[in-house]
């Protein structure tokens, strides 16, 4: 028989979600937007705390609406993350702006503000910054933002991973000028596919609204004065999101469960480090990933093909985006000439499986086999 697939990280409905799509289907409220549109948005906002908040077909929509209310454009320089996936910069591009990657500290994985401020000395008319908090850890946000203040430039959080997150128990992605959530199929919660724009700006909330249903005016015919876009979140959509925001409290326990879980079960392993949560900050622990020793004999693929045999999901960790074929030609900057955190990162680590259905089983199976490797 075809052993059950573990998975890295898959939907999980709760069974709430079924009433909202079904009173969408009973009112008719299929298209366009709806009532389940505003009440996420709303529910949303409030759960992170934020006032506006607009309803996308995805995270990358939302950040590129985002660099577009800022006002990004052709040649404007964008302070990025650089250990990230790629849909955090490709915005940028669409705008045809020019992304300079920044590279990663070690105490959380994301940008080195260290790194930011040599890269404001190179570059001191940047227009923004664009971090992300990944695998759902927050990055340093009092650092980070001390900086854009100085260099008087806009923050935008990708919080695509890290929906929940708190530092200094304040929500991931209400920090910045704008933050934006992704509820894409592996995310913490997921809608099929989705994102929201927060930010306390009503008016540029407004904005983006305007701009994600095709830029219409308000006449009774179609009159156009800016370019437009089809980004605007459906009320079916909206509906799974509505009951998933009811679960997320309780996937965050569960994924800190997943995090605690391993850590405990490869304390004894001197060449497994656990991702990096700093203390001043709660995690959603989106994924748990390890990093291994330089001199470790077991090698970040070696645990991935192992995986892989009994059917379970991992992957690497992302492809720092300033060693990507496709942005070569965009400058990098970190602390060090010589050595690149983000790239450390990369070629050391995994993500393991962290999917919120993980029996106990499947985590002493995962476990198992990884401690096997080293001879545990
Ligand atoms: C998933 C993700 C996105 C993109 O979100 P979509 O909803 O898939 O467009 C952006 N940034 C990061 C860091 C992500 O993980």
């Amino acid at each position: 028989m075809e052993k059950r697939r573990i998975y890295l990280a898959s939907p999980t409905m709760n069974g709430s979600e079924r009433g909202y799509i079904e009173e969408a289907f009973a009112t008719n409220w299929i298209a366009p937007l709806g009532p389940n549109v505003n009440e996420f948005e709303k529910e949303l906002a409030a759960y992170v705390g934020i006032t506006h908040a607009a309803a996308l077909t995805s995270g990358t929509a939302a950040i590129h609406l985002a660099l577009k209310a800022i006002g990004i454009r052709q040649g404007d320089i964008v302070f990025c993350s650089s250990l990230t996936f790629s849909a955090t910069c490709n915005p940028i591009i669409y705008e045809g702006g020019i992304p300079v990657f920044i590279d990663s500290e070690n105490d959380s994985w994301n940008m080195d503000p260290e790194a930011l401020r040599k890269a404001f000395g190179k570059y001191p008319n940047a227009k923004a910054v664009l971090l992300v908090h990944l695998y759902g850890t927050p990055a340093k946000l009092k650092e980070i933002m001390d900086i854009c203040k100085e260099y008087k430039v806009p923050l935008i959080e990708d919080a695509a991973e890290s929906l929940g997150a708190t530092y200094h128990g304040k929500q991931t992605g209400t920090f910045g000028s704008f933050g934006i959530y992704s509820f894409n199929g592996n995310k913490i919660i997921t809608t099929s596919g989705g994102g929201m724009l927060v930010s306390k700006d009503g008016a540029a909330i407004e904005k983006a609204r305007f701009w994600a249903t095709q830029a219409r005016e308000k006449e009774i015919h179609y009159e156009h004065k800016e370019i437009g876009y089809n980004y605007r979140m459906s009320n079916i959509v909206a509906g799974i999101g509505r009951g998933q925001l009811l679960s997320l409290d309780e996937f965050i326990e569960q994924k800190k469960s997943i995090y605690d879980t391993y850590k405990k079960a490869f304390e004894d392993i001197k060449d497994i480090t656990m991702n990096p949560i700093p203390k001043q900050c709660e995690a959603n622990y989106w994924l748990s990933c390890i990093t291994l020793n330089k001199d470790s004999k077991v090698k970040p693929l070696d645990i991935m093909m192992a995986l892989e045999e009994e059917n379970i999901e991992s992957r690497p960790i992302w492809k720092p985006m300033h060693l990507q074929p496709v942005f070569k030609e965009y400058d990098f900057i970190a602390k060090s000439e010589v050595f690149g955190t983000a790239e450390d990162i990369f070629n050391r680590g995994v993500c393991l499986p962290s999917d919120i259905k993980n029996t106990g089983e499947d985590m002493k199976k995962i476990i198992g086999i990884i401690r096997a490797l080293f001879n545990c």
